[in-house]
């Protein structure tokens, strides 16, 4: 039941859906045994059309759910996204074949499912998971949840996108606002590390709260590097996939620039110990402590784009609030 490429973001006229499924069985065109292929019992374009509509036009898989149809941008067309996948193959070399069934129960209704072309696609190739039994299972939970949206009217009858949408939103914010706190922090370093280097030209009464701003920021940034390890954790539980590429930087940096002052400055942490290890940036620490503007620059660069990394991938979940 693979999906052909063209056939993968298919417009078809708003009236008339395709009669015939896209799906190929998962048939390679290098099959090697082209004589033991049989006739294809596709599903006939009614079938189709009650497949999808008693799953109320959403993918059957519980995991995805995903919407299948919707508005061409050229008139008069719909955009359809969806697959009457087979449950048992429609010919014999595909997924979950039953050779016990006749031709007439293979394109039966009973024998399809409605899911997305990507499920769709998922379902064929790894169809030692995806049983008969399973897709039978999601194919009446589909059904059953169809019903309960529209006796409910409600298309998230049970609550379950809403949820996941929630767990989203605060995700992404939690993400975004440690990554400004690390940001802020990172910059307020190098005004905490000017008032270091030009203590000894200030006056003794001004000494005391140079020295707890310092100590102050040295304990926010412990805070800081936490929030930002807790919401990298929580952010690869949503979106594995998804490397945080800003948040880590962000994590990364202030860890690095907080080490340095440990290990550099005793006025912040009471004990000078050793050199703190050199990034391979195109900037040190070092040179950031001692005020070299170019290097402050190309840092601060960095930083900020750490920023924008992660608020324009968090933007989208935040802005459909809940
Ligand atoms: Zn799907």
């Amino acid at each position: 039941m693979s999906i052909p490429m063209s056939d993968r973001s298919r417009i078809v006229d708003g009236d008339t859906m395709r009669p015939e499924d896209s799906d190929a069985d998962g048939e390679s065109s290098l099959d090697p045994s082209p004589n033991v292929r049989r006739e294809r019992d596709d599903f006939p374009a009614r079938v189709r059309r009650l497949l999808a509509g008693q799953a109320g036009h959403l993918c059957a898989n519980p995991a995805c759910q995903r919407p299948t149809t919707g508005p061409s941008r050229d008139a008069g067309r719909v955009v359809d996204l969806g697959v009457a996948a087979h449950i048992t193959a429609a010919s014999v070399l595909g997924p979950r074949f039953d050779s016990s069934l006749t031709s007439e129960q293979r394109k039966h209704e009973n024998n399809g499912i409605w899911l997305c072309q990507d499920c769709g696609k998922l379902v064929d190739s790894d169809n030692s998971t995806h049983s008969v039994e399973l897709l039978q299972e999601w194919k009446e939970r589909a059904i059953a949840r169809a019903e309960r949206a529209l006796a409910k009217g409600d298309v998230d009858p049970d609550g379950v996108r809403r949820l996941a949408r929630e767990e989203r939103y605060h995700t992404a914010k939690l993400a975004l606002t440690a990554a400004l706190q690390a940001r802020a922090l990172i910059l307020r370093g190098v005004e905490v590390a000017r008032h270091v280097r030009n203590i000894r030209r200030v006056r003794q009464s001004e000494r005391a709260g140079l020295l707890s701003e310092a100590a102050k920021w040295y304990a926010d940034t412990a805070a800081s590097i936490e929030a930002t390890e807790v919401a990298i954790r929580s952010v690869r539980v949503l979106w594995p996939e998804e490397p945080q590429v800003g948040l880590v930087g962000l994590h990364v940096r202030l860890a690095t620039w907080r080490n340095w002052f440990s290990e550099n400055v005793a006025i912040v942490t009471g004990a000078k110990g050793a050199h703190a290890r050199q990034s391979n940036e195109s900037w040190s620490w070092d040179d950031v402590f001692n005020g070299d503007e170019s290097s402050v620059e190309r840092m601060n660069g960095q930083v900020t784009e750490d920023l924008d990394n992660v608020e324009a991938w968090a933007r989208p979940y935040i802005h459909g609030s809940p």
